[in-house]
């Protein structure tokens, strides 16, 4: 623990962190050693971890990114972070992510990072110019500089994959419904999904062990399976997997030395023994704007909670109640946040519900449909996780469309609730990682992580 936070310490212009706590990391890992002294420890005994700022936590703030929660307390712990911690894992800090998780880029963080006294942007360590992706950016920073032995993110469109592939780690978003959600700042409540981000596959395995499981009293979402060892299947042969090969991950769109490199990696796999079956998902292209529907919807009736009366911030001048929760709602969320904000009461209201909203929900059981077709041929779906390597900070500039589109491959999984996951496949365009993405079925986690693992 002392060796993270101190190396956190020397690059604090990485921005991955957003909150410290040295006194609470070193009581834990005092804990820790105690446990291993007298055989009690957990499987994850004195690992040094850290959290997405969007996990609640009683020892550090909270803000999921945004103005609205700055200052904020929470009273309890998310599931996941009691999760993690009664596994014996430690607790070096929060990380730096999007205002309520929405984004490509990192580039909508209202908070200043530790060492800063502004918003500064979180810089990828393989090129500090470029981006680390979102909207987990500073967990996939926190692994891949060495800032943390493994770290928490949440996936809703793609947010753990992408940062992953962005920064050269090893992330998995598990099937909706096997990580509790409670604790987890809502963005949109029917594609939140909670994961590890780690350097390797069974990194990844050690920590989704510990934080998947029921959770009845907590979420209502949360699915009746018992927590598994995901690492149990890490060395199986991989001879005879069948890999689909979706025709519409690999058009125009997908940039060349992307594509060379998950060309490379998808041979390996055929070394190993798997077979490459081409396959189509033919409504690729719908996810964005289904995507972008659906999340904005749920998203502008989880952040009604946000009004100035029960978190967080509220305006300093008002003459009346109303006027209160307007400048406190003005001030405290960012542009992004309140563009989805507008777009999903739009879709949501008398009129449009039907053109918009529900014709989203017809689609996504389409895209749902899709995938079972698909794995009747198939074991494991793989592809490029985005199609380009990490931009440059601001490249995207001020066209929120651009970020919106480059989340191509990760939404499709998001919408059906499949586990997905991204590992380093090799490098691209200025000598930046390029990850490769992985889908399975529902509860083939153990299946995702043993292929990974073969490739590792
Ligand atoms: N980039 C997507 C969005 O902005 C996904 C974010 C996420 O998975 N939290 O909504």
């Amino acid at each position: 623990a002392e060796h993270y936070l101190a190396r956190m310490q020397a690059h604090t212009r990485l921005g991955a962190y957003v909150a410290v706590n040295e006194e609470a990391t070193l009581a834990q890992a005092r804990a820790a050693d105690a446990a291993l002294a007298t055989g009690t420890a957990g499987p994850l005994a004195g690992v040094p971890i850290a959290h997405k700022d969007i996990f609640v936590t009683r020892d550090f703030p909270t803000t999921a990114g945004s103005r609205m929660l700055a200052g904020y307390r929470s009273p309890f712990d998310a599931t996941v972070v009691t999760r993690l911690a009664d596994a014996g894992a430690v607790t070096l800090g929060k990380l730096n992510c999007d205002e309520f998780a929405m984004g490509s880029a990192n580039e909508n963080s209202a908070v200043a990072p530790v060492g800063f006294d502004a918003p500064a942007p979180v810089r990828n360590p393989w090129d500090t110019a470029r981006v680390p992706g979102g909207s987990s950016g500073g967990s996939a920073v926190a692994v891949a500089a060495r800032l943390a032995a493994a770290v928490t993110g949440t996936d809703t469109g793609g947010s753990i994959r992408q940062p992953a592939s962005f920064c050269g780690i090893t992330g998995i978003k598990p099937t909706y419904g096997r990580a509790s959600r409670y604790g987890m700042v809502a963005f949109a409540s029917s594609l939140d999904q909670a994961g590890p981000m780690a350097r390797t596959a069974e990194d990844c395995a050690l920590l989704l062990s510990a934080l998947c499981g029921p959770d009845p009293d907590r979420d209502s979402t949360s699915l009746d399976r018992p927590a598994e060892d995901f690492g149990r299947s890490l060395n199986d042969s991989l001879a005879g997997l069948r890999i689909g090969i979706p025709a519409e991950f690999f058009g125009e769109g997908l940039a060349p030395d992307v594509r060379a490199a998950v060309d490379g990696a998808l041979k390996e796999y055929e070394k190993l023994g798997a077979t490459l079956v081409p396959i189509s998902l033919p409504r690729t292209e719908l996810s964005i704007p289904v995507y972008y529907i659906i999340a904005p919807a749920e998203a502008s009736s989880n952040l009604s909670r946000f009004d100035g009366v029960k978190f967080g911030h509220r305006a300093k001048d008002y003459t009346d109640l109303v006027s209160m929760y307007k400048r406190t709602r003005a001030e405290g969320f960012g542009d992004e946040v309140k563009r989805r904000i507008m777009i999903g009461t739009y879709v949501l209201s008398h009129g449009y519900y039907d053109a918009y909203y529900l014709q989203a929900q017809k689609i996504r059981r389409m895209i749902a449909d899709d995938f079972q077709n698909a794995f009747k041929s198939c074991d494991l779906i793989a592809g490029p996780v985005a199609p380009t390597v990490a931009w440059k900070i601001g490249e995207h500039g001020s066209d929120p469309l651009a970020d919106y589109l480059a989340d191509i491959f990760t939404l499709p999984a998001s919408l059906a609730g499949l586990p997905g996951m991204s590992l380093p496949a090799g490098f691209g365009e200025g000598g930046m990682p390029v990850g490769l993405q992985l889908i399975g079925n529902y509860f083939s986690e153990a299946r995702l992580l043993n292929a990974a693992h073969r490739l590792q």
